[in-house]
This record gives structure tokens, sequence and C-alpha cells, in this order.
């Protein structure tokens, strides 16, 4: 008899046990710590699949910024990886899902990240590809976008990495959920500030 898999992500208004919004089951769980630790371990290939299919459930549930973090993790990951075009798409999966649900600061800061982490591999002409989905896309310029990131509150400094999934942590890529609290883009935990 085969055994029905739970889903990943609880589903519906009231999961059975209680789970905050955007956390994850403790099978996802496992799977984004491991994704993580396979790219730091420069396994890009292994942890670009979980990647994809994390952010394919997150997806699904409607949770577009994780989706996204994790579409765009993913590209990094192929990458990274070599596999140019399969990489290109993920970033294009990512912007455009954050680009489709008006959440432009997301998309300025996520597509300046590329721009900068692609100029920096040599990816030059994928580089410029990205400015100009920023430039065409954009509904303001890119230097309202970067005034207004400045205009944001102090707030205190985080662990560098999520001490419940592992992943990088970013202080211009959280949302603050209260003055000393973030919540990790990958995972939806709460991040102490310090
Ligand atoms: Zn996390």
């Amino acid at each position: 008899m085969r055994r029905r898999r739970r889903p990943f992500f609880p589903r519906g208004r009231r999961p059975i046990r209680p789970i905050r919004r955007g956390m994850l089951r403790p099978r996802a769980q496992r799977a984004l710590q491991r994704a993580h630790r396979l790219m730091e371990n420069g396994e890009y290939a292994n942890a670009a699949d979980l990647f994809v299919m994390l952010a394919q459930g997150a997806q699904d549930l409607g949770r577009t910024p994780q989706a996204a973090r994790l579409f765009l993790q993913g590209g990094k990951a192929c990458l990274l990886a070599g596999q140019r075009q399969r990489g290109r798409d993920l970033l294009h999966r990512g912007l455009d899902l954050l680009a489709q649900a008006g959440m432009w600061a997301k998309v300025h800061q996520a597509g300046e990240r590329i721009v900068t982490e692609l100029e920096g591999w040599g990816e030059t002409e994928m580089a410029d590809e990205f400015r100009q989905y920023l430039e065409k896309n954009l509904p303001e310029s890119a230097e309202v976008y970067r005034q207004r990131a400045k205009q944001q509150p102090a707030r205190p400094s985080l662990p560098l990495h999520c001490p419940s999934c592992g992943g990088p942590v970013r202080p211009d890529e959280v949302e603050w959920l209260d003055d000393n609290t973030a919540e990790c883009p990958y995972c939806g935990s709460g991040l102490r500030g310090e």
C-alpha cells in the first residue's frame, strides 16, 4: 500500500497543527536546510533542483515572495553549476512572480543584486539583459527605489544565516515583523535582531 505523502506546505487556512503562515512543514524545512548546505558546499546542481521543487510548492500555495526567493536562489545555483539557460529562466521566473504581484521594491532589490552578481561572474551580456528588464518593467526609475530603500528606519543587525534553515540573511531581503524581529525570506522563521 502506498503511503500518501503529506504536502510540503500546510494547506488551507486552518492547518491541523497551528503553523504560522509562511512557515514550512518539517519535511520541507529539512529539504530547505539541505539545499542551503549543498549550495555552501558547491554542489550547485543538486541545490538548484531542491530550490526549484520548494519554489513550486510555495507558488502552488500563492506564497509569492517566498516562491520568488526560492526560484531566484535556484537560478543562482544553476548559473554556478554552469546551467546558464536554466539559470537565466529561473531568475526571470522569480522576478516575474514579484512583478505580477506588483512588488516593485522587491523586483528592484532582487534585480539589482542579479545584475551585480552576473557582472561579478563575467556574464556581462546577461547582466545587460536584466538591467534592461528593470528599466522596461519598473514603474519608477531605479533611483526612486534606491532612495526609498535608504529611508527605511535603522534596524538592529541580524544573524548572517537563518538559525532555522541555514539560509543567507540579507538585511535588504527580509520583511520586518516588528522593531526587533525580521522574517526569513526562505522559511518564514522569525529572526531576532542583535
Ligand atoms: Zn530560514
